[in-house]
């Protein structure tokens, strides 16, 4: 009778499981936008196989465990695959770990060999090249039929649209989003009201399954290949040999990966990594251990849903918890009202942390934060502090739904909720916080670049009455620099300078600096690139800007409207009575790439003093001649030029055999 009771129980466990993981798996792959951590998700799918292990009768066929994770979204032309696209075991600590070697060593000869990889958060890919051209590209979807993404794969920088060498191949990998990528595109969909993505995988996979391919082509995602599904007449007989063949295609591996003879030494590199994690510049959530060598994969074969010579170890999450003291709610420069939590401070991932942004009021209501609260953080991105949910069994019976603001915190004005944003916009085009950010954003580095000219300054100009626009910092003079705090007259010289120097810089800082509404430094640099002057965007048409690739029609249309308006007009016309540079000054790159040069294709880092170049010049001029300019060594380097003092990158060339030039053998070959 108590079994029975056990089973019933257990039944109906497994049926809310399913309902569970199926809403949550619906939020993750279709809608990019999960509500619970992975290791939440985690939690229960573990729960799930406890129960089916212990009652095999109750495995249902559309279990989240009989079948690979996504859902295809319409819009998309749906490819079956060759191959199946699996999915991966999960382990989460050494334990688990030692079950998969004994669960392998049983089901293999012989003398097994792991290959350890990174486990990078992205989503998987499926490429086809055909005589070496790329002729598909395919999500994984359900693991039986894809989406077929190729348009929008094609303008990723990183696949190779033609190979080295003309093979028939099928190669699977990641696509996925760098973190700086990832921070850059949430800022600026912050600043325009738009919903921010939880992650870089969800940023990447937003991307990628975008209807418009001009969406993909203007974020910046990148991808590492990691397996080969059909050879062709590559003749490997490892994992090790296939990653090392797909280099030799041009195509791009993850270069951290190591092979090992016991899962004890593996450990060693899950240890390694773990404590690495968040200075790499993608994100990843584990490692993936797999049996180096295919025959003996084919011995060990598949389940339903992963292959049984592999397994994902994935990293436990990186989570704190601590009380909400406040929220504020702060104006940037577009008039978006941003919340922010103030929170007690607390050590998570290597800092402490007691700011998190919020986002939007939408977010707010959606988890539910409050003052008073205890809520559990983390770290988006490895770096952005975040609040994940709110502990709940922990809220007191007093708290209150938070109080959303209806005026603007800095100028009073009332607040509204255009229609197609989540944000809180001041539209009152005097509000002082406005004027102070678009001020700030004017003098950062991506835009005018003025040294010394930081926040607190520029708050006290504006307070002054000193500065209400822009143009109004060319107009200022030492005397009055010399009225604000902490300013002597060496510091206020220099500031002059400074604000002198940046006159010349190059038009696409100015644009930039301006502010037009989704134009960011990348589209400023391609405008700035393709009009060479002011006068000149102003001038074109709509259809013109928009066939700029990586414009779209967003930001076209916003550069239109932008020209349109006669304060901007006005503004213009005053920086350039003051003698600001209007046009572009830098290095037409597309152009003039020299692709017969010995640097084309070729990955160089640069280390050490230099004494006949500037570095910043030098990777300019490389990058003119083909080269990609990294800032690190890895297998993949062909090169390093070694200046004086060179350290840890000079002796780890040496240890890959990389080559090494000295800057007098560089000066021969350029002067070639
Ligand atoms: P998975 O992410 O655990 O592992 C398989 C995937 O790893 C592969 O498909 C591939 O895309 C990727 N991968 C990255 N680097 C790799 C490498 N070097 N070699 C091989 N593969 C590599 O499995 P899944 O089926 O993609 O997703 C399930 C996971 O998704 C869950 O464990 C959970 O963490 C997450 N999830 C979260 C939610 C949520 O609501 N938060 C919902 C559903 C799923």
């Amino acid at each position: 009778m108590v079994l029975d009771n056990d089973f019933k129980q257990a039944q109906r466990r497994v049926d809310e499981l399913i309902t569970l993981l199926d809403h949550y798996s619906h939020e993750y792959y279709v809608l990019d936008r999960p509500t619970i951590p992975d290791s939440e998700y985690d939690k229960l799918y573990q729960e799930l196989l406890k129960l089916e292990e212990m009652y095999p009768t109750l495995v249902q066929q559309d279990s989240p465990s009989q079948r690979v994770g996504g859902t295809l979204l319409p819009g998309f032309e749906k490819v079956e695959h060759d191959l199946p696209m699996l999915s991966l075991d999960n382990a989460f600590d050494l334990d688990g770990l030692r079950a998969f070697d004994k669960r392998v060593r049983q089901l293999v000869d012989g003398e097994v060999e792991y290959e350890c990889e990174l486990k990078i958060d992205g989503l998987a890919v499926s490429l086809k090249y055909e005589n070496g051209k790329l002729i598909r590209a395919v999500t994984r979807g359900d693991g039986r039929v894809g989406e077929n993404v190729t348009g929008n794969v094609r303008s990723i920088k990183a696949v190779p649209l033609k190979l080295k060498r003309a093979v028939t191949i099928e190669a699977r990998g990641e696509i996925y989003m760098p973190k700086s990528s990832f921070i850059q595109l949430n800022e600026e969909r912050e600043e325009q009201g738009e919903a921010v993505f939880a992650n870089p995988r969800n940023a990447a996979a937003g991307t990628l399954r975008n209807l418009n391919p001009q969406v993909t082509a203007s974020r910046n995602l990148s991808v590492f290949l990691y397996s080969i599904v059909q050879y062709g007449d590559l003749n490997v007989e490892t994992q090790s040999d296939a990653l090392n063949s797909l280099d030799k295609l041009g195509l791009r591996t993850n270069p951290e990966r190591t092979v090992f003879q016991s899962i004890e030494e593996v450990w060693t590199y899950i240890e390694e990594y773990q404590n690495k994690r968040t200075s790499l510049p993608y994100e990843i959530d584990g490692i993936v251990i797999k049996v180096n060598k295919f025959d003996n994969q084919e011995q060990a074969g598949y389940t339903v849903k992963a292959p049984r010579w592999a397994i994902a170890y994935k990293f436990p999450a990186e989570e704190a918890k601590t009380t909400v003291n406040e929220i504020e709610w702060s104006v940037g420069r577009t008039g978006v009202v941003t919340p922010t939590a103030l929170m007690d401070p607390v050590h998570l991932a290597g800092t402490t942390v007691q700011r998190a942004s919020l986002h939007n009021v939408d977010l707010i209501k959606e988890k539910d934060i409050r003052i008073n609260d205890t809520v559990f953080v983390r770290k988006a991105g490895d770096i952005i502090p975040e609040v994940v949910r709110v502990d709940f069994d922990s809220r007191s019976k007093e708290t209150e739904p938070c109080q959303i603001p209806t005026q603007c915190p800095a100028c009073q004005s009332e607040l509204v909720h255009l229609e197609d944003e989540v944000a809180l916009r001041c539209v009152n085009p005097k509000c002082p916080a406005q004027a102070k950010e678009r001020l700030i954003h004017f003098v950062s580095r991506n835009a005018m670049n003025i040294d010394g000219l930081g926040e607190k300054i520029i708050i006290q100009l504006f307070e002054k009455q000193l500065v209400q626009d822009v143009s109004d910092l060319y107009r200022l003079n030492k005397e009055d620099l010399l009225t604000l705090d902490k300013i002597a007259d060496k510091s206020a010289e220099n500031l002059l300078n400074a604000i002198k120097n940046s006159k010349d810089n190059s038009l696409e800082k100015l644009l930039f600096g301006l502010g037009i509404k989704h134009v960011g430094a990348k589209a400023a640099r391609l405008l700035a690139e393709e009009y060479e002057s002011i006068e000149n965007i102003k001038r074109a048409s709509l259809e013109d800007i928009q066939s700029i690739e990586g414009i779209g029609e967003i930001i076209a249309e916003s550069i239109v409207a932008f020209f349109e308006l006669e304060a901007a007009m006005d503004l213009i016309d005053k920086l350039k009575s003051f003698g600001i540079n209007m046009t572009y000054t830098g290095v037409k790159r597309q152009a003039t790439i020299n692709t017969d040069s010995y640097f084309n294709d070729k990955t160089v880092v640069i280390t050490g003093k230099l004494e006949h170049f500037k570095r910043n010049d030098l990777k300019e001029e490389l990058t003119l001649l083909g080269a990609n300019v990294t800032g690190s060594i890895s297998k993949k380097t062909d090169l390093l030029i070694a200046g004086i003092d060179a350290g840890s990158k000079l002796d780890k060339a040496k240890e890959l055999e990389v080559s090494i030039w000295d800057e007098k053998r560089l000066l021969k070959e350029l002067s070639e």
